[in-house]
């Protein structure tokens, strides 16, 4: 067993945690109050290889593992975890295009998917369906020249923002194996968007809903087969719950780096307040949980690496952990900061406010245990 990091995992690190801080981190606070990410910096971070990260080399990716893939999340959102997790999305999307696809429709949006030209959304959840995804009602009607979409997709990252949208529509029976996956473009007629969400965090993100209202799509358009769609959905949210995760830890890591310089700068009763040893402790409690929960993010990964059978079940067992440690860690960091934790400019309570959603979004940490006892449950 070896718990290094190879030389190029090592690189990988430290290039996108260079971009971070260079293009991301300065500007992430304007982001913000602007609701929204440039444009231009996506082609950017595709220049990097980090709008196919784990598509395939052939495909034109960057070939990496889920490993190497949480590294880049996790040096990214040192910088702004919001950032980090749109392009993650995007992410899941690309590697559901490259494995399921078909030839012609990879030929014609691959390339601009790969350089982040194209920015891609993923559209499962609905009105009425969020952890009962399976339940989704949008309905794709087969027509001679392809579908015609009717629904609403709910919650949407990027809705209104990005080029183009991966969608679970519903094209046969009730239930998971009535699901297929589709790519609609923007500027679709009949597609449209509902009014940006007014959120807590992921500020810099819109987030909307994204309405389809006699929406005809080409039938080039259909990823991979009829009634797979599901299955293609929850194969990108393994992945997609190791980045989250990466994404927590990552920002985690810079509040307690920020909490300790500022504890040797802020003064009370006469000295530093890192000099309090309670506040010792609990700097050292935030180090070992951070620690743990790398570890336990970079276990998970290996395993879905690996093919290990229970990879699913260690993706959202660390997922459910390392989100809430994340959380929990820049919480603590907030109330070290005192008053100041609570104010904008010192940074902390964005990465408050940023990392609550992660329990939530990408299957809620509720449904991570259930996705673990019913492992537990079956193997007994
Ligand atoms: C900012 C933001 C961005 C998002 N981005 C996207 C996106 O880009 N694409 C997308 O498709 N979705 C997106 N989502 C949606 C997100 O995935 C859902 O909100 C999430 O899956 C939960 O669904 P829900 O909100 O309908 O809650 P519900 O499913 O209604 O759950 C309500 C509560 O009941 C609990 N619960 C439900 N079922 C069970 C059960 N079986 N056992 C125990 N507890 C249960 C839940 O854990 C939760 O606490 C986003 C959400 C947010 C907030």
């Amino acid at each position: 067993m070896d718990f290094a990091l190879t030389e190029e995992q090592s690189a990988i690190f430290d290039m996108a945690h260079a971009f971070g801080q260079e293009q991301i981190a300065p500007f992430a606070r304007k982001w913000e109050a602007d609701g929204t990410i440039p444009k231009d910096l996506w082609p950017q971070v595709g220049a990097l290889g980090f709008g196919g990260l784990y598509v395939s080399e052939d495909g034109g990716g960057s070939g990496l593992g889920r490993l190497d893939a949480t590294l880049v999340f996790e040096a990214l959102s040192m910088a702004c975890p919001s950032v980090a997790a749109f392009l993650s999305i995007h992410n899941m999307c690309a590697k559901m295009l490259d494995m399921f696809g078909d030839d012609a429709l990879k030929e014609r949006i691959m390339p601009d998917v790969l350089s982040l030209n194209t920015v891609l959304s993923y559209c499962l959840t609905e009105p009425g369906s969020g952890s009962d995804a399976a339940a989704l009602k949008t309905r794709a009607e087969r027509t001679n020249e392809g579908y015609t979409l009717n629904g609403t997709k709910a919650f949407i990252s990027g809705g209104g923002y990005s080029d183009a949208y991966v969608c679970m529509v519903r094209t046969g029976q009730d239930g998971p194996k009535g699901i297929s996956t589709v790519y609609v473009e923007d500027g679709t007629p009949g597609l449209s968007f509902g009014a940006l969400e007014k959120k807590m965090g992921w500020l810099s993100q819109p987030t909307a809903q994204v309405q389809f209202d006699d929406c005809k799509i080409p039938a080039g358009n259909l990823v991979g087969h009829e009634g797979d769609g599901f299955k293609y959905a929850m194969m990108g949210l393994d992945g997609g719950r190791l980045n989250i995760s990466a994404c927590s830890l990552g920002a985690a890591q810079t509040a307690l780096n920020m909490t300790l310089q500022y504890m040797s700068e802020r003064k009370a009763f006469g000295q530093s307040i890192d000099q309090f040893q309670g506040l010792q402790f609990r700097l050292a409690d935030m180090e070992i949980e951070l620690q743990a929960a790398r570890t336990f993010l970079r276990q998970a990964a290996w395993k879905l690496d690996t093919g290990a059978p229970d990879a699913t079940k260690f993706c959202a067992m660390a997922k459910k952990f390392v989100t809430e440690t994340g959380s929990k860690v820049v919480d603590q960091c907030l109330q070290l900061h005192g008053g100041y934790g609570y104010l904008a400019d010192y940074g902390i309570e964005k990465l408050v406010r940023d990392l609550r959603v992660h329990q939530i979004l990408e299957g809620t940490n509720e449904i991570m245990r259930v996705i673990v006892a019913r492992y537990m449950l079956a193997n007994r």
